[in-house]
């Protein structure tokens, strides 16, 4: 039989770090062994499960592009089905019906607890005659569980694990009003479904038991578990919103790639000898549970960011233009132009090697559209001496007369400009990128020279020296660049 694994989120809240990775390793899986992955959601609890829930779990599943076999299973539309099974395991006798009123649950607990005992129920339904049943209570049906003798799983990940039989109480499969409890669902969803492989976090192991248990009065066969180490922050305890983000989506928000953040989760409790950058395909290739880690898993965000930036360099120009296209037209419409995709496309192949987010990688790109005068920095300001706006003025004039507007061409002849000024290339370069960037630092000169074009540089140039005309005017003047590391030392 084929290997069919299954996601089976509750619907309550956003997806997490925890069931993003919890998807991918039974996508992994399945897609590793050429079987199919499923999507369960588990919403029988109507007050907690909600369309905004479903919606967010869906989304995040399709940005990380962890893709379904056959429809999405509603754990809420097969309530006839569980309540079926209960009531043919009632008939064989695996089940039977207990009377107790929660009043009479509540006060056997206490009892139980004075007396330093367990709060488990005790049974005592398990073998009275029903014609005992006091009047006007309506019973729910509890599974009869094995007393004697252990359980004992062989999970994928931990290894045996066993559990005595009478650590278990025999548990609610139909409430009082007929609904199913979600542990009944859970083993008749997965049976149905066919699931041979259940990949989950480590707090299902003790549900793992009583689901196994379950399985075995049924005369079904369980599926295989494999139950993964919680994930915890940098610091050793359990993952929270203190060590940053908890929901998927907030990664998508500030530029994480899918690629990257696959790469991240993989990395998140399994590994492959010392590989820290793995793609998607040899993830497939790949991924095995014997190299599932039993250890808690670190969720680390600076390793996530260097990945990040790994996977954003590795990316095509284009694939990356259409990422960031939306986020800079957002505040400026003509990055969404032809003329505004040449811009970006022309710095990309720089540019993508320095960011390690989508967003740094946008606002590093974010000057090619702004509208001159230029916002200076600080630190630009001061390279706009009066010194450096009478050489740009210069080479105004120059670049206005000069032919053909590329890389190569405008290095040439502004390096030869520095020359005839006598004068080191930073010396010009730096001032230039001051004036076309607005900072004192961007891609090459010459890149952002040529993705701007002849007319909007000269536009950039000619702004800053209106700028330094009418400073003059009124004696208001930039430092000099010998005051220009000491802000006390501005006025000359
Ligand atoms: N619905 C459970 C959860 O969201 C998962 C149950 C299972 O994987 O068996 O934690």
């Amino acid at each position: 039989m084929g290997v069919v694994t299954r996601f089976a989120p509750s619907p309550t809240g956003m997806l997490h770090l925890g069931g993003a990775r919890t998807a991918l390793f039974n996508w992994l899986y399945a897609r590793h062994h050429g079987g199919s992955f499923r999507l369960r959601l588990e919403d029988t609890d109507r007050k907690r499960s909600t369309p905004e829930a479903v919606a967010a779990i869906l989304e995040g599943l399709d940005w990380l592009g962890l893709d379904w076999d056959g429809s999405i299973v509603r754990q809420s539309e097969r309530r006839e089905r569980h309540a079926e099974v209960a009531r043919s395991l009632l008939a064989g006798g695996g089940a039977y019906r207990c009377y107790c009123t929660p009043e009479e649950l509540a006060a056997m607990r206490a009892e139980a607890r004075a007396a330093g005992g367990s709060a488990l129920y005790d049974g005592r339904w398990r073998d009275r005659d029903p014609a005992q049943a006091p009047p006007g209570v309506d019973p729910v049906i509890r599974f009869r569980a094995p007393r004697e003798g252990e359980t004992v799983l062989g999970d994928l990940v931990q290894g045996p694990v066993r559990i005595d039989n009478a650590a278990l109480d025999d548990m609610v499969l139909l409430r009082a009003d007929g609904t199913p409890t979600y542990m009944l669902s859970v083993v008749v969803d997965d049976h149905d479904m066919g699931i041979t492989h259940a990949i989950r976090g480590d707090d299902h192991l003790t549900n793992a038991f009583r689901q196994t248990q379950l399985f075995r009065a049924l005369d079904w066969e369980p599926p295989a578990y494999a139950h993964i180490p919680l994930i915890h922050g940098p610091d050793g305890a359990k993952l929270s919103k203190r060590h940053g983000a908890v929901a998927v989506g907030a990664y998508a928000d500030i530029g994480i790639l899918p690629a990257a953040m696959r790469n991240a989760l993989l990395r998140l409790g399994w590994s492959h000898g010392d590989d820290e950058i793995i793609d998607t395909d040899q993830a497939v290739r790949w991924f095995d549970l014997d190299a599932v880690n039993r250890g808690a898993a670190r969720f680390d965000m600076e390793k996530l960011q260097s990945l990040n930036g790994h996977h954003i360099r590795e990316s095509a120009d284009s694939a990356l233009l259409a990422e960031i296209e939306p986020r800079l037209a957002a505040n400026h419409p003509v990055a969404a132009t032809d003329e505004g995709r040449g811009r970006i496309l022309a710095l990309m192949p720089e540019a993508k090697t320095r960011a390690k987010t989508l967003v740094e990688l946008a606002d590093s790109l974010a000057f090619l559209f702004h509208e001159p005068p230029l916002a200076m920095t600080p630190k630009a300001e001061r390279l706009l001496d009066i010194e450096a706006q009478a050489r740009l003025g210069a080479l105004f004039c120059m670049l206005e007369e000069l032919d053909g507007w590329d890389e190569a061409g405008l290095e040439g002849a502004v390096r030869a400009f520095a020359e005839g000024e006598g004068v080191g290339l930073g010396k010009i370069a730096q001032p230039l990128r001051a004036a076309l960037t607005g900072s004192h630092a961007s891609p090459g000169i010459f890149a952002v020279m040529a993705a701007l074009g002849r007319e909007e540089t000269l536009v950039r140039l000619h702004a800053v020296m209106v700028i330094a005309g009418e400073r003059t005017a009124t004696g208001e003047h930039v430092a000099s660049s010998a005051g220009a590391e000491d802000p006390g030392r501005n006025e000359r």
